[in-house]
């Protein structure tokens, strides 16, 4: 508490607390009037044009330092007009904090790089907060669902359908029918996916496969054991593509892990990286247990979160998981040394 007085009288710091690059939120989350508190004492300090709100470019002119300036004005611009009013601050700063306090339970830095149920299912917490259910898999057939996971190999989704929109739109979506397609007609649907080439003669094999294998009634009737088995034995189907089947199509508890996966929890130090696709498989289906729902929603949620915020160059200043994240924890350590080097 002693601690979060101290921050109170200092607007500036303030600030970067509630920005997230000093993580007040972790030791305890403000009361709305604190937050008030904390706004006026900003409005007094930046509200050049008396207008009572703060505008982005007074928010620069209270900072010599322009990467936490640049880091507060993206917090808190919420509707994009430029400004932030009180209540539009207190929303923003609550619904961070509690965001934060979901993760900042116990520290990310100090732990073994071991995924635990406990740290496995907070991470999952907030990402739920955050982005909400999403939905998975976009497809109307298990059989759309597995096409679907042959042609997303090295492209967005966004090409897959483009794809599947052009392969439906010549025959129906089923085994019999892609494998009565000419292979150059096939790859020529396929195009928008990448690689065309490449997936038409995968499609083609996996469709051969399904069928010899005697199609879904008969993949559907093995055990999850058998049936994983039995799909990476069809060339062009690694581990991934066959876990997004298992998962998707089968309904089966499996996690399907991803390079969004191993990016995220490898920089939350709950892994190390260079683990195997087994090891990362195995540790998160110990820590959900068999939850069908639970692994479905957790990967599509990673995707979302890998894609939007956890991207190559992070915006951590955006991340629901940032409270409890030591790579963020490390950016933000440069970056405050530095402005304090400079001040
Ligand atoms: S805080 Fe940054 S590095 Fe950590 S999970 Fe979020 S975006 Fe990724």
């Amino acid at each position: 508490m002693g601690d979060q007085h101290e921050t109170l009288h200092n607007p500036r710091l303030v600030l970067v607390a509630m920005t997230g690059l000093v993580g007040v939120g972790q030791a305890a989350a403000p009361s709305q009037e604190t937050v008030r508190v904390v706004y006026a004492q900003l409005l007094a300090q930046a509200d050049a044009d008396q207008d009572g709100t703060i505008s982005i470019a007074e928010c620069k002119s209270i900072f010599s330092d322009r990467a936490i300036a640049e880091k507060s004005c993206r917090f808190w611009d919420v509707n994009r007009d430029g400004t932030i009013t009180e209540d539009e601050y207190v929303e923003r700063v609550m619904r961070v904090t509690k965001q934060k306090k979901i993760v900042a339970r116990s520290s990310f830095a100090e732990r073994p790089r071991t995924l635990n149920p406990e740290h496995c299912r907070a991470v999952y917490a907030a990402l739920e907060a955050t982005y909400g259910p999403q939905g998975w898999w976009p497809a109307q057939t298990p059989f759309e669902v597995m096409v679907g996971a042959v042609l997303t190999q090295n492209t967005a989704w966004s090409n897959v359908e483009q794809a599947l929109a052009r392969l439906t739109g010549r025959i129906a979506l089923t085994a019999e029918a892609i494998m009565a397609l000419d292979e150059a007609d096939l790859a020529d649907a396929l195009r928008p996916s990448g690689y065309f080439n490449i997936k038409a003669r995968r499609l083609r094999s996996f469709c051969e496969g399904f069928l010899a294998a005697g199609g879904l009634p008969w993949l559907g009737a093995l055990d999850t054991a058998q049936l994983r088995r039995h799909l990476l034995e069809i060339a062009g189907v690694g581990p991934e593509t066959a876990d997004d089947m298992l998962l998707y199509a089968f309904e089966r508890p499996v996690f399907v892990v991803d390079a969004y996966t191993r990016r995220v929890f490898t920089r939350l130090r709950l892994l190390r990286g260079d683990e195997g696709y087994e090891t990362i498989r195995a540790a998160f289906e110990t820590a959900l247990g068999a939850d069908v729902q639970l692994c479905n929603a957790y990967h599509a949620l990673i995707v979302r979160h890998g894609k939007e915020v956890c991207r190559k160059h992070p915006r951590c200043d955006a991340c629901c998981l940032h409270g409890g994240c030591p790579a963020a924890h490390e950016q933000d350590h440069a970056l405050l040394t530095n402005a304090r080097a400079r001040s």
